[in-house]
């Protein structure tokens, strides 16, 4: 059995791309012309030199200490969360703009939630001096104005999307709109391995220098390459892709993937999409996402922004139906409370979507040999005010 993208955009029965006419042009250039570009010379080596002196690569894989004393086992945090930026995203916007450029696009465009790839988008397109217009829900831009701030600095256009729940769906769905009208000039950066075929595989694929690095750093300070777990977050599931890409083929490394159940799995308020979801197309490609019994979209929430989508990548619908990765939930309460787990043992304060693969570490015994690797996705900072409210009730 293999995991990777047939030649229709496929993983099993998930994927594909499902794209009104209009777009057609986009994506089969697109499609066309992805592969050959990142197996060009020239596309390596200034993808492997941004991410090293722009975004800070390689990442330290990060032996802690504390945290492993608490859970009896061997606990390794990959920081992705010491990238410019912030997080991983970044991998994947530099790897994008790159590509764009040897397509000879001059205009960008994206979605964005929370405001972490709008970010992310923004950062890549003025260190390339690119036009940058970013597609934000109206209720996301007014609660996640510290990064609408930011990418006004970065010298990108935010427009506010009043359609909808003004959320990131809608976001995508205006972004889609914009890439329809401008088939010529303009590259859509995703920012996840969601949409149509390639984009799964490409985000996949730039991220998966992850796991690359994560391979020589274990075989550094353990003496072997594959560790007994991995576990990572899964909104629409780009970080996860990445950590787990090199050892996908190896059955000996458990793969653990985790989603938000928000308020809980049967409160109607969460975003666990391998628990709840059900096959569908949802914005290009089929895979799992939360619906209706009329296929009506229904509303995700995650006290993380970056977690709150009601759908998921195909290759983890595959993963999940393969069973080759585990996925795991946990609430809003248990995320928090590794969160501050986290700050307290080891000095790092997490995202909040991170804080969901932490808490993981509460649900499985693990023995006192076992390695574990955690993707440290993101930092913290642009949650202190969640945080604040917890620290304001202790
Ligand atoms: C955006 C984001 C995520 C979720 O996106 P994936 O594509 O699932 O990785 C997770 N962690 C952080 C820090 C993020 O910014």
């Amino acid at each position: 059995m293999t995991f990777k993208v047939d030649e229709y955009g496929y993983y099993g029965e998930f994927g594909g791309s499902y794209i009104p006419e209009m777009l057609y042009r986009n994506v089969e250039e697109l499609q066309s012309r992805y592969s050959d570009i990142l197996s060009e010379e020239s596309f390596r080596n200034e993808f492997k030199e941004l991410l090293e002196d722009y975004a800070g690569r390689p990442t330290p894989l990060y032996f802690a200490s504390r945290l492993s004393g608490y859970y009896k086992s061997r606990i390794y945090l990959k920081r992705e969360d010491l990238n410019h930026t912030g997080s991983h995203k970044i991998n994947n916007t530099i790897g994008q703009i790159l590509m764009a450029k040897k397509l000879g696009k001059t205009r960008i465009i994206a979605e964005t939630g929370a405001g972490q790839h709008g970010v992310a988008t923004a950062t890549v397109c003025a260190l390339s001096g690119l036009e940058c217009i970013v597609y934000m829900g109206r209720v996301d831009v007014e609660r996640q104005q510290p990064n609408v701030l930011k990418m006004k600095m970065l010298g990108a256009e935010v427009v506010p999307v009043d359609s909808g729940n003004q959320t990131l769906k809608d976001a995508t769905n205006e972004a889609i709109r914009d890439w329809i009208s401008h088939p010529q000039d303009t590259h859509y950066i995703i920012g996840s391995v969601v949409g149509p075929h390639p984009y799964p595989d490409l985000v996949a694929r730039l991220q998966s220098v992850i796991s690359d690095e994560l391979k020589w750093q274990l075989r550094e300070k353990e003496g072997r390459e594959a560790p007994d777990y991995i576990l990572a977050c899964v909104g629409g599931g780009s970080n996860a892709i990445g950590i787990f890409y090199h050892y996908i083929m190896n059955s000996d490394v458990e793969l653990i993937g985790v989603e938000a159940a928000g308020k809980g799995l049967e409160t109607g308020f969460s975003a666990a999409t391998m628990s709840l979801g059900s096959p569908g197309v949802i914005h290009g490609s089929r895979t799992l996402l939360m619906q209706d019994n009329d296929g009506q979209i229904l509303e995700p929430y995650s006290i993380s922004a970056g977690l709150d989508y009601p759908g998921v990548g195909p290759v983890h619908a595959f993963l999940h139906q393969t069973g080759r990765v585990s996925y795991m939930n946990v609430t809003d309460k248990e995320a928090l409370n590794a969160a501050f787990l986290l700050a307290r043992m080891e000095g790092i304060i997490p995202a909040l979507e991170t804080a969901h693969a932490l808490a993981v570490l509460e649900k499985i015994t693990f023995r006192e040999e076992d390695v574990i690797v955690i993707n440290l996705s993101g930092r913290g900072d642009k949650d202190m005010g969640a945080y604040t409210k917890e620290i304001d009730n202790e």
